[in-house]
């Protein structure tokens, strides 16, 4: 029999984790079908109930339940407690297991997609949202050097260096939480951005010199080129959208329920072949 799988968000029309998916099956020769459930916002336990009830056998979730996610699953995986999140349900043996695979999918994006390692370098994380906490302790157990994490406001920064220092086993001195205006003059060689910003066609003041050379400039946004994106093409870093990283963190997912692997280059190659 066919198994069911879904993405659940608000909005959730323009999500290409069905496209993903799909190819995943394909590749695999999984028997699956994955569909796309727009969900009113306080609707998000009833929707995952009724797909599970209909005898679904998980879920990705997307904006905005990732955190609700977190609260409504019976188990949660160490990455999923970190990132205080859930972008992946399991339905098994009447229990529903929470995990999160951003964090995962940004490492493997950055590593073997983009070829850039992590040990010993400086990192600069913009953002302090849901994406931050998902990625934070993936990037940590590369180690690098340090991670500086700048957000708009800044007590967001300071919670989640908190949080990860009480509760994620973080070496003291490996994080800092500190405000846009403190940069100047230091070096990152690895920046990633982590906040939506993109989205509207801005992005946080940021100094020139900030890139290291052979830096690495990463948004989170994909789909189109962010004001980021172009700051640091102009002053000479590597630029890479997220679109790998949403490939990377479906691969994860598809590999929880499935237990086989996909081919992830081959569907990244596909999806920005269909965008352009
Ligand atoms: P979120 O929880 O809403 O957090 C948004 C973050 O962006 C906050 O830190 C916010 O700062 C900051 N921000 C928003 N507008 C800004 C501006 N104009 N200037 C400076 N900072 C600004 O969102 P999220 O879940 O963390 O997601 C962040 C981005 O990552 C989204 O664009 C999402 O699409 C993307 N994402 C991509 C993937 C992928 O697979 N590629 C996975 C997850 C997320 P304040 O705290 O000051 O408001």
């Amino acid at each position: 029999m066919t198994d069911s799988y879904a993405v659940i968000g608000n909005p959730v029309a323009h999500s290409k984790s069905p496209q993903i998916h799909a190819e995943f099956a394909r590749q695999t020769a999984q028997d699956i079908v994955y569909t796309a459930i727009f969900c009113e916002i306080d609707a998000f336990q009833a929707t995952v109930a009724r797909f599970r009830e209909a005898g679904g056998k998980g879920v990705n979730v997307t904006l905005p339940f990732k955190h609700e996610a977190w609260n409504i699953v019976n188990h949660l995986d160490r990455r999923a407690i970190d990132a205080n999140a859930v972008n992946t349900i399991e339905f098994k043996d009447g229990q529903m297991a929470g995990y999160n695979t951003d964090g995962i999918g940004l490492v493997r994006d950055i590593k073997d997609n983009l070829q850039c390692f992590i040990k010993g370098r400086r990192i600069l994380l913009m953002g302090a949202g849901g994406a931050a906490y998902g990625v934070l302790n993936p990037l940590l157990e590369e180690q690098p050097e340090h991670v500086v994490i700048v957000n708009r406001t800044l007590e967001k920064a300071q919670q989640l260096t908190a949080h990860f220092e009480k509760n994620g086993g973080v070496a003291t001195g490996s994080i800092s939480a500190r405000p846009y205006g403190s940069l100047g003059g230091e070096r990152f060689d690895i920046v990633i951005n982590a906040t939506s910003a993109g989205l509207v066609g801005a992005m946080p003041a940021l100094p020139n010199d900030m890139f290291a050379p052979g830096a690495l400039a990463y948004d989170m946004v994909y789909g189109t080129t962010t004001p980021f994106m172009q700051f640091a093409q102009a002053h000479g870093a590597k630029v890479a959208d997220g679109l790998g990283m949403l490939v990377e963190q479906a691969a994860e997912s598809f590999y929880i329920w499935r237990k086989v692997r996909p081919q992830t280059a081959l569907v990244i190659t596909l999806l920005r072949g269909a965008a352009g």
